[in-house]
């Protein structure tokens, strides 16, 4: 059920890829400027129409040129060592399932949220993601992690092997 990927979440074909995007939902870089790149103007169009996203939430587009019929934008946190990191960050893969689940996909594919220029340490931030998928992944057919390099792919190795 749950799978790893090397590569780019922007060419998966599953029913929606997740979206590490910032809370104006206008594009940016990373994940989300490459996912914006494949889907083309139609899904920043779509955006424009949501008013943004606040921190740990997530909202659900068409996928237009995209091989995925849907992306789920989802805001991670900043880390600033605040102290309320860990628990945004949970929220946004609780939040993509429960929005998956209720628009009845069944294939998903996340990056790893935040832990690029947002800068949440990539080993914690594996440990929520995996730990989010075991507490609210039941019932999909697919789960998949988009590992955008080596180090980030072992991990999520190292989390699955781990009970
Ligand atoms: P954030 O702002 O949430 O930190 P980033 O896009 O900067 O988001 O980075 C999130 C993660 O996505 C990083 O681990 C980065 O290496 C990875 N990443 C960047 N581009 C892609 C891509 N095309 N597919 C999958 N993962 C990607």
């Amino acid at each position: 059920m749950i799978e790893l990927f090397r590569g780019d979440i922007a060419a998966l074909e599953v029913d929606a890829i997740v979206n590490a995007a910032n809370e104006a939902l206008l594009g940016g870089g990373g994940v989300d400027g490459a996912i914006h790149r494949v889907a083309g103007p139609g899904l920043l169009a779509e955006c424009r129409t949501l008013g943004g996203c606040p921190t740990g939430e997530a909202r659900i587009t068409g996928g237009y040129r995209l091989p995925a019929r849907h992306v789920i934008h989802t805001v991670g946190p900043v880390w600033r060592g605040a102290g309320d990191e860990d628990a945004l960050l949970a929220a946004c893969y609780r939040n993509s399932f429960a929005l998956a689940r209720e628009h009845g996909l069944s294939s998903l594919a996340f990056p790893a949220i935040s832990t690029g220029v947002y800068g949440f340490p990539p080993d914690r931030a594996a440990g929520i993601a995996v730990g989010g998928a075991r507490a609210h992944g039941a019932g999909f057919a697919r789960i998949v992690f988009a590992c955008f390099d080596e180090a980030t792919e072992a991990l999520y190795r190292e989390e699955l092997a781990s009970p």
